[in-house]
């Protein structure tokens, strides 16, 4: 007779970033892992992400802390991944101010955390960033961030899953709406759409912007800040653009084959949501990405748009991670994140470390679910204007 498996047997529900992270770092450590996913990998959040990998601007310590580490991860990554040159680069980042604003103080701020941050003058744009149009720079200049870079996730999520499987991981793509099995207040398994169960030691709750709406179901409120949100995809664009740039208008990051990825807080504000969800671009917008795209891209080329990805973009209500094992639910365990991207392969490492190990990370400490129930620092509550169109 065989010896029943004394293997930790943990699902993963989402296949984005998060979850194939988690999963392939579970399987890594021995795991009996599967991870379920309603459609197919990579298909929400960061399957239409700019992806800029950094930790820009004004922070806590502790979550500018982690995106130091997170960024680490990412260069391990590199060196260990050679073909990852194509989808994942550090070619640096260029941001300026808006009219009426200064970024000085943000600089500052950067340079007293030791972050990777020089102010360059207008004039010396050209030397440092090549690709970006210097006419269009802030008078002030603009601050560089040779250390930043980016990802196209899609690619990243691929690869992840290529090694869990090798690792022995199960993944099942297009298993439609899963749900946790919670009985006598522990996770017990999954549901899956079809009716079928998976039985499960840890369930991972790695669902992106449904993550909240999941969790109240489940009774565990999480304040939620999801915006809708769209990226647009251009054609390839003739000339080469290396520096991601977060401008007043636009925010530009090159893609693998050649495009840019553009998006803009006015856009995302110009998206028409229908009251079941439905979200309409306007053309003005698309439009008007295309052409702030050209004014802060030395040339000024003619941009074109390849495709539109939108859907809601998963932001905790205070703005910080979400991550960590569910306290009124034994063995349910949640990553809910906006700046996923960069937290990518680190948030992966930590939850399969803490799931495994059952010790928890000093390291994530202040994302804990307890901050929203009295548990952590009080925190301040964005309202959010997206509908999840996940139940
Ligand atoms: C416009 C935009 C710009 C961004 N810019 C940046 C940036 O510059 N830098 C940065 O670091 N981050 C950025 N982000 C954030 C980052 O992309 C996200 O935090 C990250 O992609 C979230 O990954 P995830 O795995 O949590 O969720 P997702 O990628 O959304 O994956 C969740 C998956 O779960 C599946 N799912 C949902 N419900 C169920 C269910 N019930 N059953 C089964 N499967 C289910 C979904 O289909 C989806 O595939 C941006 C995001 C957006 C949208």
């Amino acid at each position: 007779m065989t010896a029943p498996s004394t293997r930790l047997r943990v699902v993963v529900i989402g296949g984005g970033i998060l979850g194939a992270s988690t999963t392939a770092q579970l399987a890594r450590g021995g795991a009996d892992v599967t991870l379920v996913t309603a459609g197919t990998l990579a298909d929400g959040a960061s399957g239409r992400s700019i992806a800029w990998l950094n930790s820009s601007g004004d922070r806590s310590a502790e979550y500018h802390y982690l995106r130091l580490i997170a960024l680490d991860r990412y260069r391990t990554w590199r060196e260990r991944h050679p073909e990852s040159a194509d989808y994942l680069r550090f070619d640096g980042a260029l941001k300026w101010a808006g009219e009426g604003s200064s970024f000085r103080q943000t600089f500052e701020f950067e340079r007293a955390n030791g972050y990777d941050a020089v102010w360059v003058d207008r004039a010396d744009v050209a030397k440092i960033a090549p690709d970006v149009n210097a006419d269009a720079v802030a008078a002030e200049g603009a601050i560089y961030n040779a250390g930043e870079g980016w990802v196209s996730l899609p690619d990243l999520v691929a690869a992840l899953a290529a090694e869990a499987i090798a690792d022995g991981a199960t993944i099942r793509e297009n298993a439609g709406e899963a749900r946790v099995d919670v009985v006598d207040g522990a996770a017990t398994g999954v549901i899956l759409a079809d009716g079928s169960r998976l039985q499960a030691d840890r369930v991972v709750l790695a669902t992106g912007p449904a993550v909240p709406a999941q969790l109240a179901a489940l009774g565990v409120v999480v304040p939620d800040a999801t915006p809708a949100a769209f990226v647009l995809f251009t054609d390839p664009v003739g000339t080469e653009v290396r520096t991601v740039l977060n401008t007043p208008r636009v925010a530009v990051r090159p893609t693998p084959d050649g495009r840019l990825v553009l998006d803009a807080d006015w856009a995302e504000q110009s998206i028409e949501v229908a009251d079941d969800g439905t979200l309409t671009i306007p053309d003005a917008s698309v439009r008007g990405l295309l052409d702030e795209a050209s004014k802060v891209l030395a040339g000024n080329p003619r941009l074109t748009a390849q495709r539109v990805g939108s859907g809601p973009k998963p932001i905790p209500g205070d703005g910080d991670p979400v991550a960590g094992a569910v306290p009124s639910i034994d063995g349910l365990y949640a990553l809910f994140t906006h700046s996923g991207a960069t937290l990518g392969l680190v948030l992966g490492e930590l939850a399969a470390e803490e799931i495994l190990s059952g010790a928890p990370s000093p390291v994530l400490e202040a994302f804990r679910l307890d901050r929203f129930t009295g548990g952590g620092a009080d925190v301040e509550v964005l309202t959010g204007a997206w509908t999840p169109v996940h139940p």
